[in-house]
């Protein structure tokens, strides 16, 4: 089989909704060649759930479709149009920098969008080159599957490919494309560039596309975009809420960053906290914490507010009775969000029944590690093996107390210890996609060529709740040297 033959059969099957929307919504054009692709990294499993032939995506003809160097069947490339709030301004913005390729289905008939980012300029580029760097798109590949493995919605990453172009950012870097993988990328930001710019008709189209393809389970006969709005307003209660329970800061919760499929998008200057502090922030471009840890479920709040707005023509054609429906659902984001963090500290503290003190106990354990600067996910993986001893807050009394009104907490459950064990191992992660380390094997892959590095901590994050002896070497903490760490955006 020749290498041509070998990009035919990858397995390609593409059926492009997105590019059957009116023309208002994209541009259509080609990715821009590359000097020389060289595949860096591939998503095997992913890729087999895909359809794809791994095989075929390594040959040289493989490597070129994932550069954007050439087209795969059936593929229709579109720069998405959309708007959005960055740092709560409103602007314009678009794919500057990515191209949707196309659709594909899967072998059990699901959509993915798959995505190019970093395929060159198009018409919403602005003053930026088109392009991505080789650390930042393989940094986006290893958090992204980290979350996928901690079971949290997300895009995902398919292959980095190195262009064998520089890319001028401070200094000159190695330019890479990413294939990211993707529910779908409509964005709270698509809808308020078609409120902004479109026609009323365009509006609908865009909220009856979303709804037949994240919410297909809306009810017909009632109000659908009600539904569409009660919808989002839980994914992004509940994503959130995933967040805070691993300790993940997006960084750049723009409204052109949230995605209606509900899945964690744009991976930028996100990274997870190690010493827990609601005020963290890792971005060098958020002086004033906007987008601090511990404030997401606010900032989702106020995006999804914003979506709202953009839905008030379709909600009733009295605007007071929708801007009404719209405050109701709205409301109600702030429980759903409580509802799912609770849950999901409970099974953190091996609890399976509800009690009203519960909530009281898990804020207290925080209030300790924030007065302690206790590594987050460490004194749950302590508590967790029961050796309480390991975390940075033994010692105190406060923290004695506290395991004592804990330890009679978890007696009054019905559940055998040995299945309350059970629960935290499954909800709290041993690895986690620690700065230091994720720093470390860009440096490797980036600087030297030598993917081992990333290989393995990508081996160890894929299961990061097996708590193995071989896991240990990632659980340690940076060294007060690695901190305070810092995130960049132009990447
Ligand atoms: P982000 O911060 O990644 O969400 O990007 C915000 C906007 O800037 C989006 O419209 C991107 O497409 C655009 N953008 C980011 N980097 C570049 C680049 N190098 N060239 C062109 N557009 C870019
Ligand atoms: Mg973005």
């Amino acid at each position: 089989m020749t290498d041509n033959q070998g990009a035919r059969h990858a397995g390609w099957k593409f059926d492009n909704s997105y590019a059957r929307l009116p023309a208002f919504f994209y541009s259509r054009l080609d990715p821009t060649p590359v000097r020389s692709p060289q595949l860096a990294v591939l998503n095997v499993p992913l890729a087999a759930s895909l359809g794809l032939d791994a095989q075929a995506l390594r040959s040289e003809e493989g490597a070129a479709v994932l550069a954007g160097n050439r087209l795969p069947e059936g593929a229709e490339p579109l720069a998405q149009a959309y708007a959005g709030h960055q740092f709560g301004h409103f602007t314009m913005l678009g794919d500057g920098r990515a191209l949707l390729l196309g659709e594909q289905i899967t072998p059990s008939g699901e959509r993915f969008d798959i995505q190019l980012k970093g395929a060159g300029v198009t018409p919403y580029s602005r003053q930026g080159d088109g392009r991505a760097a080789l650390g930042p798109m393989l940094r986006e590949y290893i958090i992204s599957e980290a979350m996928h493995a901690l079971g949290i919605p997300t895009t995902r990453s398919l292959a980095v490919v190195a262009t064998g172009e520089p890319v001028y950012r401070e200094t000159a870097l190695p330019g890479a494309v990413l294939a990211r993988v993707a529910s779908s990328h409509v964005r709270v930001g698509t809808f308020q560039y078609a409120a902004a710019w479109g026609a009323p008709e365009a509006l609908k189209q865009l909220a009856d596309y979303t709804l037949r393809r994240h919410y297909p389970e809306a009810d017909e006969d009632g109000n659908r975009y009600l539904a569409l709005l009660r919808g989002a307003i839980r994914r992004q209660a509940e994503l959130v809420a995933k967040w805070q329970l691993v300790g993940f800061v997006h960084g750049v919760m723009n409204t052109d960053n949230m995605a209606l499929s509900g899945e964690t998008i744009d991976y930028g200057p996100c990274a997870f906290i190690d010493a827990y502090d609601p005020e963290t922030v890792f971005s060098s471009i958020d002086v004033h914490g906007r987008y601090a840890y511990g404030r997401q479920p606010y900032i989702a709040a106020w995006n999804l507010a914003r979506f709202a707005e953009t839905l008030l023509p379709l909600l009733d054609d009295d605007r007071n009775r929708a801007v009404e429906l719209a405050e109701e659902e709205l409301a109600a984001f702030g429980e759903w969000f409580r509802r799912h963090w609770l849950a999901g500290m409970r099974a953190k503290l091996g609890l399976s029944n509800e009690e009203p003190e519960d909530e009281h106990l898990a804020e207290e354990l925080l209030g300790l590690m924030k007065e302690h600067k206790a590594d987050y996910t460490n004194t749950f993986r302590a508590l967790t093996r029961g050796k309480p001893e390991e975390t940075a807050l033994h010692g105190t009394e406060a923290f004695a107390r506290w395991l004592e009104r804990w330890r009679a907490r978890a007696s009054r459950q019905p559940e055998a210890e040995t299945v309350s064990r059970q629960r935290m191992l499954g909800h709290n992660p041993a690895v986690i996609p620690r700065n230091h380390r994720v720093e470390e094997a860009l440096d490797a892959a980036v600087n030297r060529g030598d993917y081992r590095v990333m290989e393995r901590l990508l081996a160890a994050l894929s299961r990061p709740y097996a708590h193995t002896p071989e896991q240990e070497e990632y659980t340690a903490p940076p060294e007060p040297s690695e901190r305070p760490y810092r995130t960049f955006c132009g990447t």
